[in-house]
């Protein structure tokens, strides 16, 4: 019998794809191929949340984990809070859409009413879906509100009807976003219907339609965004050569959307932008940052070995510079291996990762978008791939390419 330990998959720390193809299915060292095995250094075995990005454990991500459905209806209205309305308004909806609003339906199953009819038009049952959509004095308003094309509310499922419009893009009445028209026509609804069961000396509007559009209009206005901050300007960036002596290695990781599949690439230049070496890493599958951080190991790893003692590493990846920049918590799923990049970062040479834009990391990016050509584990290049003979030239002599930030 075949007698194997995890560790003679191994050399020098990385998986021996030769010695895993020998033993293993493809789609199985695909799943391998990302997960850091581990080194003297990275300490030792230990358990580790997996609900959470940083792998230590919260009461919330315990709570979703055990009920998962419930946080996905949780997560379908998530967009209102982003949507421009008066914050009342913002969790007035969010207590309609959870189907928590006290209509008499609601009141009888809580025990505080023996009657669910509807108290404006003695309909036996005020749902929600019927104050809002399908009274009669509801539907008097919204048919005078509505502009055109939409459809008619009985037409549709009460959530259906709820989220059309609220994620609806249409402006109308000369630049109201309709939006906000709809909630408020659900806040006055609310309101006017309240009012008529509490308030004796209350005497609905004889144009209720014209008050929330007035209304709409003056919160729209009172909080219309100073628009020139929000212009967006463009800023030319390109590669920055290092001085000299210094050995620039960009590095970046790619995953492929539908796949799964991630990989690296890398190259190492000079300080007159020229060639020294490059690499391209096939990861098998995995997320984007385990792809960047392998970038990063294997860009560290090339240099050392080729004899650099004075090197620069570029990343396009903010996350990943800022986790080996920083303190790593030891229950991070990627512990182990920013743990051996940062290892490899102090060893005994002058080593500086920084962050730059995809603008300025164009070359690496070709070569970690080209890893799903090659086969599992890392391939080397000694010569400049054809793919690349243009973005070094344009690198070289400080061809810049444009960027869209905010202002
Ligand atoms: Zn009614």
């Amino acid at each position: 019998m075949l007698k194997l330990n995890v560790g003679d998959f191994l050399e020098e720390g990385v998986w021996d794809v030769n010695c895993l193809r020998e033993c293993l299915p493809l789609h199985i060292i695909q799943l391998i191929l990302s997960v850091h095995a581990g080194f003297n250094g990275s300490g030792t075995d230990r358990y580790i949340w997996q609900f959470t990005p940083n792998g230590s454990f919260s009461v919330n991500s315990a709570y979703s984990s055990f009920f998962p459905a419930e946080v996905s209806v949780k997560w379908d209205w998530q967009f209102l809070w982003r949507l421009r309305l008066p914050p009342k308004v913002k969790t007035f909806l969010w207590i309609v859409c959870h189907q928590k609003l006290l209509t008499n339906v609601q009141r009888q199953k809580r025990g505080l009413t023996q009657v669910p009819t509807c108290p404006r038009c003695d309909y036996p049952m005020e749902t929600i879906a019927h104050l809002f959509k399908d009274c009669p004095f509801s539907l008097a308003i919204w048919n005078c509100l509505q502009i055109g094309d939409s459809s008619s509310p009985d037409m549709m499922d009460f959530k259906e009807w709820l989220l059309g419009n609220l994620q609806s893009k249409r402006m109308v009445y000369n630049g109201l976003p309709w939006p906000l028209v709809f909630a408020l026509y659900l806040w006055f609804i609310w309101k006017w219907r309240c009012k008529g069961i509490f308030d004796q000396r209350f005497v609905m509007s004889a144009d209720p339609q014209q008050l929330i559009i007035q209304y709409a209009w003056e919160w729209f206005n009172a909080n219309k965004p100073p628009s020139p901050s929000y212009m967006p300007s463009v800023v030319q960036l390109h590669w920055i050569a290092p001085t000299h002596g210094v050995c620039k290695i960009n590095t970046d990781g790619s995953r492929n959307c539908d796949s799964g599949s991630i990989g690296a690439g890398g190259l190492l230049r000079d300080n007159y932008g020229a060639w020294i070496k490059g690499f391209s890493v096939n990861l098998g599958v995995g997320s984007v940052l385990e792809a960047e951080l392998w970038g990063i190991f294997w860009g560290l790893h090339l240099a050392w070995e080729s004899g650099f003692r004075s090197v620069e590493v570029e990343s396009d990846s903010c996350v990943a510079v800022a986790l080996l920049s920083g303190f790593t918590i030891s229950t991070h799923p990627l512990f182990s291996l920013i743990s051996c990049c940062k290892l490899k970062m102090q060893a005994d040479w002058n080593c500086s990762v920084k962050h730059v834009f995809r603008e300025q990391n164009v070359a690496a990016d070709v070569l970690a978008s080209k890893s799903s050509v090659f086969g599992p584990g890392v391939h080397y290049f000694t010569e400049v791939l054809d793919c690349l003979v243009t973005c070094l030239a344009e690198d070289a002599i400080g061809v810049s390419r444009p960027r869209v930030v905010a202002a």
